[in-house]
């Protein structure tokens, strides 16, 4: 239920939508793991609310901060567009945008970093997850800060709801408590958001570890092509105890099977391969194929639909422009309501800034 604040907030503007806010760094192609864990509910929604989606390319900063790394955005982002389209994003009904490009996001983050604690932000188990994986030894100012600037994000636009995977639920925590710090200290200017997790809140990678990751290098692409798919599947961590076709084996916490009842929408052939698989009467390669084939089925119209529109980057630049623009607007509304909260309008008034 939305605070008495917000209440009068909305009352005012009825007509309105409630708004989402969520994204991904343009670090590469998606992955399976980004579907379930967002895009689905980005897709399923779309409808019902105002969504806005950030190509967070700052947050690729915080680990990547090299200029090849800056260069690569552009390309990242054409495939980022197409897999997010491909999947039934409609770029008609949302706005998709570029982070960097809205100097406000930058603003509002330095405000923000005033509201939180250094423990507070070093106590998110995700920080030093992503530190690990690129190898750095000491945790640079802005990963710590990474939650810091993605409350920017989703509070730039004032979103209520944020459809993520679990490894950024503890962001949106910090989103809140920001949120409720600043509504306390100054006026009550945003909404408290909500995580939305998906049914699949960490998809497991095909290594069996435990998140589907670009950086692990154990992803599915939404682009894959059918042959690779073939040999990722075919290459796929399973019961390692099942050196013969007869040994029973455990479907339990088996990233095969885990993908089996996730994508294979035959429930009935999942269950018949999983109980063979418990009596040592299918072999790997039986439930692989039939993994291969579901998978191919759903990603095949993902990869056509994403082939027509890799041709046409000028349609694809048309959307995130006319997209970053349209953010653009939301955010100069923003930053007017925290100068007005704040005092600074008050300020620069007095002081001839204004
Ligand atoms: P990668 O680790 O592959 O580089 P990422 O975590 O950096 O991906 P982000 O852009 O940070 O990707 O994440 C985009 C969204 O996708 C987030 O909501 C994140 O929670 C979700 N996500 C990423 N990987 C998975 C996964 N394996 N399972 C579920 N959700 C995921
Ligand atoms: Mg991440």
């Amino acid at each position: 239920m939305p605070s008495a604040g917000l209440v009068y907030l909305w009352s005012e503007r009825t007509e309105m939508k409630l708004r989402i806010l969520t994204g991904d760094r343009p670090t590469g192609a998606l992955h399976l793991g980004h579907y379930v864990g967002s895009i689905q509910n980005r897709v399923a929604l779309q409808d019902s609310y105002e969504c806005f989606f950030i190509v967070a390319d700052l947050h690729m900063l915080t680990t990547r901060p090299g200029v090849a790394d800056i260069h690569a955005i552009s390309d990242h982002t054409y495939e980022m567009l197409a897999d997010y389209i491909g999947c039934g994003i409609d770029p008609e009904k949302s706005t998709i945008y570029l982070q960097s490009a809205i100097p406000e996001v930058y603003r509002l983050q330095l405000l923000f970093s005033m509201l939180v604690s250094v423990p507070r932000l070093q106590r998110i188990p995700s920080i030093k997850d992503m530190a690990q994986a690129v190898h750095l030894n000491e945790i640079p100012y802005g990963l710590l800060g990474y939650p810091v600037l993605q409350s920017a994000d989703i509070l730039l636009p004032r979103a209520h709801l944020v459809p993520i995977g679990k490894d950024n639920e503890s962001h949106i925590e910090i989103t809140r408590e920001i949120a409720r710090r600043f509504n306390k200290l100054y006026e009550e200017v945003f909404p408290i958001p909500k995580a939305l997790i998906s049914d699949v809140p960490v998809l497991v990678g095909t290594d069996n570890k435990a998140k589907m990751s670009k950086s692990l290098g154990n992803s599915i692409l939404l682009s894959e092509s059918e042959e690779s798919l073939k040999k990722k599947v075919a290459r796929m961590y399973t019961d390692p105890k099942r050196i013969r076709a007869d040994i029973p084996g455990t479907v339990e916490r088996n990233p095969v099977f885990i993908y089996h009842d996730v994508f294979n929408p035959n429930k009935e052939e999942v269950e018949d391969l999983k109980s063979r698989y418990r009596q040592g009467t299918v072999s790997d390669r039986e439930v692989k194929d039939t993994l291969f084939n579901a998978l191919n089925q759903f990603l095949a119209p993902i990869r056509k639909k994403r082939v027509e529109l890799m041709k046409n980057k000028e349609y694809l630049k048309e959307i995130l422009v006319h997209g970053t623009r349209r953010m653009q607007e939301e955010a100069s509304i923003t930053l007017d309501m925290v100068g007005e909260a704040m005092g600074y309008h008050h300020t620069w008034n007095e002081l001839g800034m204004w």
